[in-house]
């Protein structure tokens, strides 16, 4: 699949500044977040993890803005969140947010094609004066759909429906690119196709993109990793690397291994080098050291 040349990066950085979210309840306040800090550089290409409930489709949905934050800033690239209006949010997810949400049903027009579905989704970069870099075929032959083009969405099993989803999510080349469990119906030749084609739009035109996901073959395709835990941003990879992130509170979240071995209250003794700290549980240490 080529594109046409594109010459600076398209994608929109990502900062998180303190972000809390709560949902309403009739038993009281559900904390979906509670006090995120991220920042993703333009054209980053990274995936969120973390256990069920921990909060990554509320980032997710925060980042799209169908939802506004109860708290903190949310600022993506020119754009702070919290400023827009209604309407130019919903402008913002027509033309340089894609979201592609995890039920591929709710992403398509069920009585229109493939094909059509994804010329429909291509609608927002003409509307910004751009070709779209790539054909509904193109898309849909790169995801092994190209003999299902003219077979109308609602006639599609579910893995075929959700690459459709994908095929339309990428097809209006969005600056950023926002796609939750994008592999969970998928086979793995499949989900190696997607996982292909979410590195082309970053690699080729720049795009930031984020992937919900609980697929460690995702997971270990993304050069970066952010895990989500509780509400807060825990540890990092990159490259095959854990790190634990330094919140802006200070605190720091431990990978759930490191937690176990060192549950909350456990008393931790800090010695200081150069190249950072080391947490000790004393009782932990041999006694003749
Ligand atoms: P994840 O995507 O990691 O599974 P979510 O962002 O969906 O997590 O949810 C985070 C928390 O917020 C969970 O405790 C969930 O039960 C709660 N939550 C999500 N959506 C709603 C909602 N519409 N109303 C009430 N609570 C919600």
């Amino acid at each position: 699949m080529t594109t046409t040349s594109q010459s600076a990066p398209t994608g929109l950085d990502i900062h998180f500044d303190g972000v809390v979210h709560l949902y309403p309840s009739p038993e009281g306040d559900v904390v979906a977040l509670r006090g995120v800090d991220l920042d993703v550089e333009a054209g980053e290409e990274f995936a969120l993890l973390g256990p069920s409930g921990s909060g990554k489709s509320t980032v997710l949905s925060l980042l799209a803005g169908l939802q506004r934050a109860s708290a903190g800033q949310i600022q993506i690239g020119p754009y702070e969140m919290g400023k827009l209006s209604n309407r130019q949010l919903l402008r913002l997810r027509a033309t340089e947010v894609s979201l592609v949400l995890q039920d591929p049903a709710r992403n398509l027009l069920p009585y229109a094609t493939a094909t059509q579905n994804i010329e429909f989704a291509q609608r927002g970069a003409r509307g910004r004066g751009k070709t779209p870099p790539w054909s509904p075929l193109e898309l849909l032959q790169e995801l092994g759909m190209g003999p299902l083009a003219g077979r109308t969405v609602a006639t599609l099993s579910g893995g075929e429906q959700q690459r459709v989803a994908i095929a339309s999510g990428v097809a209006g080349a969005p600056r950023l690119l926002l796609v939750d469990e994008p592999t969970s119906q998928l086979d793995t030749i499949s989900r190696d196709q997607v996982i292909e084609l979410l590195h082309r739009i970053n690699s080729q035109l720049g795009s930031t993109v984020v992937s919900v996901t609980h697929d460690p073959a995702v997971a270990a395709a993304m050069p970066r990793t952010v895990t989500i835990r509780d509400g807060r941003v825990g540890a990092e990879g990159r490259r095959g690397q854990e790190y634990a992130v330094v919140g802006r509170d200070g605190s720091v979240q431990l990978p759930p291994d490191v937690l176990e071995m060192l549950p909350p209250g456990t008393l931790l003794q800090v010695r200081r080098h150069r190249a950072g700290v080391d947490l000790r549980n004393p009782e932990l240490e041999p006694h003749d050291q």
